[in-house]
């Protein structure tokens, strides 16, 4: 399956008066069309900042340093349709090499970037008033975002939020229509944003800890829910989350982050029984009981994560590394590299100098089946 969103490279820093952190400091990470990539790490390491930065999200005194954000452009992408496209927009898309447009190089006030996040790339949050409005009905809301990115009458509009709700499993959605968010669950106040997020039909879906704020069985629902629009509308998601048992039931492949790196990336059977980066094992031994539903958060491994401040020199495991090779681990930042399997071929990408080897072909961010 091809890539859909490719980040390489991604840098990210906040600069601050106490001086320059570095949230996100080297990122690669794959997103294939029509599956889940989970993106695991305990808090702090970056998640939620390279998500943000995938759609120019960040504010400041936040910016994205250097590092591309490469997105698939179909046939059918309604960048440049938008009204006045800048000069930048239009150089960005000229610039696209094998359909893959570098989402970094877009105006970030200019209509493309606006038009990603409206009709391509669709993201959602822990908290569902980051995106719903407290001062309009939840219908109104959706039926002005289908307005915003296509050409259809207010009727129509309606017609298809009253569709979107009901797809979204909120009942009597003729009546929900004129709710206010504070009428809604937090269930509900969830599903709407989902419908407002996917009635444009993205491609990818950024979910950043949607569930985390649920109890147990609305977090079951609202996951099962979004695998099942993901398979009606053969959508990518991203998933970021720390629970080892959402990633356990919906990733089709891992990305583990540590400290504002993706330390690997590999598909998920891989990730539980084969598990190859020192900081995946240790975060897999970290973890007492295997059940379903049991909540099998990231709990804590040998030493402290250093404060971004105050980020190692080398690779930034070293500190709490049991197998770092001093004078090696603590002088060198390990590259992405390729890493075969038992069978021989590529099974994932692994930031790791214990796998500087030969057989290690030094190239950009590749993991299963590329
Ligand atoms: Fe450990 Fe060295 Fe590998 Fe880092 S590069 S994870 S310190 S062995
Ligand atoms: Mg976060």
């Amino acid at each position: 399956v091809p890539p859909l969103l490719s980040v390489r490279g991604l840098r990210t820093g906040f600069d601050l008066d106490e001086g320059h952190v570095r949230a996100v400091d080297g990122v690669d990470l794959t997103v294939r069309s029509g599956h889940t990539l989970c993106v695991v790490g305990e808090s702090g390491c970056g998640k939620s900042i390279t998500a943000r930065s995938i759609l120019q999200l960040v504010e400041r005194p936040g910016r994205i340093i250097e590092g591309q954000v490469l997105y698939r452009l179909g046939q059918d992408h309604r960048l440049l349709k938008a009204p006045h496209p800048s000069r930048q927009d239009r150089a960005a898309v000229r610039a696209a090499t094998d359909g893959m447009l570098d989402l970094t190089r877009l105006d970030p006030k200019g209509t493309a970037i606006r038009a990603v996040r409206g009709s391509e790339i669709a993201m959602i949050f822990q908290e569902p008033m980051v995106s719903l409005s407290p001062v309009h009905t939840i219908g109104h809301q959706i039926a002005e975002n289908i307005r915003t990115h296509e050409e259809v009458t207010k009727k129509e509009a309606r017609e298809r939020t009253i569709d979107e709700l009901r797809r979204v499993g909120i009942p009597r959605p003729e009546r929900r229509f004129d709710s206010y968010t504070f009428q809604l669950s937090g269930g509900m106040r969830q599903r709407a944003m989902i419908a407002m997020a996917l009635a444009c039909r993205p491609k990818l879906l950024i979910a950043d800890e949607p569930t985390t704020a649920l109890d147990v069985t609305t977090q079951a629902q609202i996951l099962e829910l979004i695998q099942e629009l993901q398979e009606q509308f053969d959508m990518a998601v991203m998933l970021i989350t720390h629970d080892l048992g959402v990633v356990a039931e919906v990733a089709d492949e891992v990305a583990v982050m540590y400290l504002g790196l993706v330390v690997e990336q590999c598909g998920v059977d891989d990730l539980f029984h084969d598990p190859r980066h020192p900081y995946t094992k240790a975060l897999l031994d970290s973890i007492p009981t295997v059940g379903p539903r049991a909540k099998r958060r990231l709990t804590a491994i040998r030493g402290m994560v250093p404060h971004p401040y105050d980020r190692p020199v080398g690779c930034p495991f070293h500190t709490r590394c049991v197998s770092a090779m001093p004078g090696v681990c603590d002088a060198v930042v390990p590259p992405t590299q390729a890493v075969t399997g038992p069978d021989g071929t590529v099974d994932r990408a692994v930031r790791c100098l214990l796998y500087d080897s030969a057989e290690s072909v030094r190239r950009g961010p590749i993991t299963a089946g590329e």
